[in-house]
């Protein structure tokens, strides 16, 4: 048997319910803050991420998908969708409109990453990104955003922290003061954080190796770090979500190592998820577009991972959509005809009706099916409803049953859909 690759899974039709709900939710939600839909292309050049991410992340280091093709160019599968959104930016020159880009993505991402709970090889997500002012209203306000949209879902426990990384003026003193407590200890940490240490040693706090997460817990905070014009960047984004009334917790230890971050960053987590799966993360990039060969364009963002977020909906979201409202039930093959043209009549005028041509199965096993389907009506077409072109309809809540024209059962139908 062929199973699905290691990492990856299928959606079934049983549980698409909830994923639709929350890609509808976002879509909705998102729509209302004038945000518009951009779709990249799932595999890119290796080079956008390894600029676009940086070389030394544990991405770009050892998650990617990367192969060659026919004409030996190196691509990759997408790891995540802000390069390629910046990199459509940029290509398509669109900080010459006016006002601020406002784009949200839903789509598969891909990850070399050993396969446990919660994480994929293939899995999805769920962002935004905002270009085009460093205003700290922007942060603010996408927070906001974001906080409604896990708000519309029922994750009223989603946690937000908060923090802010600075900028190319202070972050160097920072790195400095860090590295000065890094060293001395430099024989405890892991391999990966010796490594981080050479290249960017803000990048020790992504590390999960609990001893080191100890060590980390005592450095220095950035915070304390902060040139005058961050501090007043974060200052006012935190006004406004005091504005706001959203609940945040300052994490001077939330860090994101790569150059281009700066200031705000941020991530959401759930209790049910734990402390290292996060739901998401996000922040602000000012230097990404500039890095990736555009212009100056500040930039603002985050990502969810849907698979967590469907896993966290709580039950009352487990909404099924879409599914059939009438059975047609047929004893012979005269009925099957019938069945189909009727089936066609209610799908014109909106109705979900499913029709298994199974005319040998007998009525009470149909009746069984369309009751395990939970319809609200099944449409009886036996021997006397074709000859007179008849149908009977069952509703299935208290099992009544009445007999009328064929070319009636729409508005009949209707009438009793509505009482
Ligand atoms: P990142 O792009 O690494 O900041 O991840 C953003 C979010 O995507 C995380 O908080 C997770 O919810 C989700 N995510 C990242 N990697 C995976 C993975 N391998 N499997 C499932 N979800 C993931």
């Amino acid at each position: 048997m062929i199973e699905a690759p290691k990492g990856t899974r299928d959606v079934l039709p049983d549980e698409i319910g909830r994923w639709q709900f929350v890609e509808e939710c976002a879509r909705e939600t998102f729509e209302r803050y004038a945000f518009r839909e951009i779709r990249t292309p799932i595999f890119e050049s290796t080079e956008l991420f390894a600029r676009g991410i940086g070389e030394g992340s544990d991405i770009v280091a050892k998650e990617m998908y990367t192969f060659h093709d026919r004409k030996g160019r190196s691509v990759t599968l997408r790891p995540e969708n802000t390069a390629p959104v910046a990199r459509a930016f940029i290509e398509h020159q669109m900080h010459r409109a006016p006002g601020l880009q406002r784009m949200y993505y839903i789509g598969p991402m891909f990850r070399y990453e050993r396969p446990q709970k919660g994480r994929m090889r293939q899995f999805h997500q769920i962002g935004v990104e905002v270009f085009g002012s460093d205003h700290p209203a922007v942060d603010a306000e996408t927070l906001e955003m974001l906080m409604a949209f896990l708000g519309r879902l029922g994750l009223d426990d989603a946690e937000l922290a908060l923090n802010s990384v600075g900028d190319p003026v202070c972050r160097p003193v920072y790195r400095k003061a860090l590295l000065a407590y890094l060293e001395p200890r430099r024989d405890t940490l892991c391999e990966d954080c010796r490594r981080r240490m050479a290249d960017n040693p803000l990048r020790c706090f992504d590390c999960k190796v609990e001893a080191d997460r100890a060590v980390m817990a005592r450095a220095p905070a950035i915070t304390d770090y902060l040139c005058a014009a961050c501090r007043e960047h974060f200052g006012r984004v935190t006004e406004y979500l005091r504005a706001y009334g959203i609940r945040h917790r300052l994490d001077p230890r939330l860090v994101r190592g790569l150059d281009y971050y700066r200031r705000t960053s941020f991530e959401v987590t759930l209790q049910g998820l734990g402390a290292q799966n996060a739901l998401l993360g996000g922040g602000r990039y000012d230097g990404l577009i500039k890095e990736l060969g555009g212009p100056e364009v500040p930039g603002f963002g985050f990502a969810v991972g849907e698979e967590r977020l469907v896993m966290s909906l709580p039950a009352a979201a487990a909404v099924s959509r879409g599914t059939p409202e009438i059975f047609i039930a047929t004893v012979d093959e005269r009925g099957v005809e019938r069945a189909l043209l009727v089936a066609r009549a209610l799908r014109r005028v909106g109705r979900r009706v499913v029709f298994d041509p199974l005319p040998d199965k007998s009525l009470r096993a149909q009746l069984r099916r369309a009751n395990d389907l939970q319809v609200r009506f099944v449409l009886i077409l036996g021997e006397t409803e074709v000859r007179e072109r008849a149908v009977t309809i069952k509703r299935m809540s208290d099992g009544s049953q009445e007999t009328i024209a064929e070319d009636r059962v729409g508005a009949r139908l209707a009438e009793m859909a509505g009482a």
